[in-house]
């Protein structure tokens, strides 16, 4: 059995990703500096044997002997990569060199987590690998798809100078349990606000599109890729090409929770990209991997995870409110 180091390992992906690893039977070190992640995340995994944690900053050299590194460690929701977007940039970027000096070092794989923000505000549409993309490289937004391109320029130059073993894989948006409920992704905030009856916040008219992708699909999608042989290095998409309109996914959300929220309309953001789908052609050829979740089913699950954070989240209230003796 490996031994594996997930950088970003107790955010929303990472957790399910240490989760299967140590299903898997391999022993996991979890790094993390807690930006985004959440004790809670990974809290029922501290204390299984084979279960490490490590609070540490990627753009900080680290050394372990490890078999694998899984590159997760990023702000993936606009408002918290925008919060500190030179760290952002810091963090792809000298967190891709310190993993893949690393990776160098041991000899070990890195999968790189990247993402179909590299591809920008599309003119190709579905986007297909080969496509270079439309990056505003001065935007509010390219602290997180420049950071992010530089990223997997870093894994090619490493494959080909010093012949490192690197997986890129660019994951389309992607929602599922343990999403941090304030992040402001469209799912997790959909679904939050539903469930309060509060209004559901629709950047623009909501006609721009994306494709929601499962967790534990995307993991499945991982483990694959780094299962490949040497010479797959990718990109590869790894996304549900199931494409829907934002206004779709915010009536599903309300039809779903039986919400009696309200539409409204806020300004779109700046760069907010137009249209997106995954081609998967290359995904389902090279790693035999195609999506099994649909949306239907995954919100159904995402729903009563939040239902249940929810909960907690009142009970707490309630527990402060007596004590206060309000
Ligand atoms: P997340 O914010 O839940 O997880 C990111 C994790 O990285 C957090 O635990 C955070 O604390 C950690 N982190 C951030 N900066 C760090 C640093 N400097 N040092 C160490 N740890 C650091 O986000 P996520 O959705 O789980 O995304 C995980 C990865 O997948 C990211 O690299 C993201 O770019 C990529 N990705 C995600 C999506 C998506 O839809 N969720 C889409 C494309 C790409
Ligand atoms: N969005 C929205 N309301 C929200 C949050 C997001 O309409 O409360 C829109 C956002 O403008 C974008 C889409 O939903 O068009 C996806 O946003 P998210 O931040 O989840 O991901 P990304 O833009 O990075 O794909």
């Amino acid at each position: 059995m490996k031994t594996v180091l997930v950088t970003g390992g107790a955010g929303f992906i990472g957790s399910h990703l240490c989760e299967r690893l140590l299903q898997e039977g391999h022993t996991v070190i979890c790094l993390d500096n807690f930006f985004t992640g959440q004790k809670k995340n990974i809290a029922h995994l501290v204390g299984h044997p084979y279960f490490e944690l490590v609070r540490h900053d990627v753009t900080q050299p680290y050394y372990a002997e490890v078999d694998e590194i899984y590159n997760l460690a990023c702000p993936a929701s606009p408002v918290h990569y925008q919060y500190n977007p030179i760290k952002t940039s810091k963090t792809s970027v000298m967190g891709a060199i310190n993993m893949l000096g690393l990776a160098k070092r041991v000899r070990c794989k890195m999968l790189q987590a990247s993402t179909s923000e590299v591809y920008g505000d599309p003119k190709i549409h579905p986007q297909v690998e080969t496509y270079w993309g439309n990056v505003n490289p001065i935007g509010l937004r390219s602290c997180y798809d420049e950071g992010k391109r530089c990223a997997e320029t870093l894994c090619m130059d490493y494959n080909r100078q010093n012949g490192v073993r690197v997986k890129i894989i660019r994951i389309f948006n992607t929602y599922g349990p343990r999403m941090f409920m304030h992040d402001g992704r469209v799912v997790s905030n959909f679904i939050v606000q539903a469930l309060q009856d509060q209004d559901i916040t629709v950047y623009g008219d909501g006609t721009q599109t994306r494709s929601f992708q499962y967790v534990d699909d995307l993991v499945e999608g991982m483990l694959r890729m780094m299962e490949t042989e040497d010479s797959c290095v990718g990109p590869v998409n790894i996304g549900n090409p199931g494409e829907f309109t934002i206004l779709e996914l915010a009536e599903k959300v309300i039809g779903m929770t039986g919400s009696k929220s309200k539409i409204i309309h806020k300004p779109l953001p700046a760069d907010d990209p137009v249209q997106r789908r995954p081609d998967i052609g290359l995904a389902r050829r090279m790693l035999d991997w195609e999506p099994v979740i649909d949306l239907e089913e995954g919100l159904k699950k995402t729903i009563a995870y939040f239902e249940e954070e929810l909960r907690q989240a009142n009970v707490c209230k309630e527990n402060n409110r007596g004590k206060d003796g309000r």
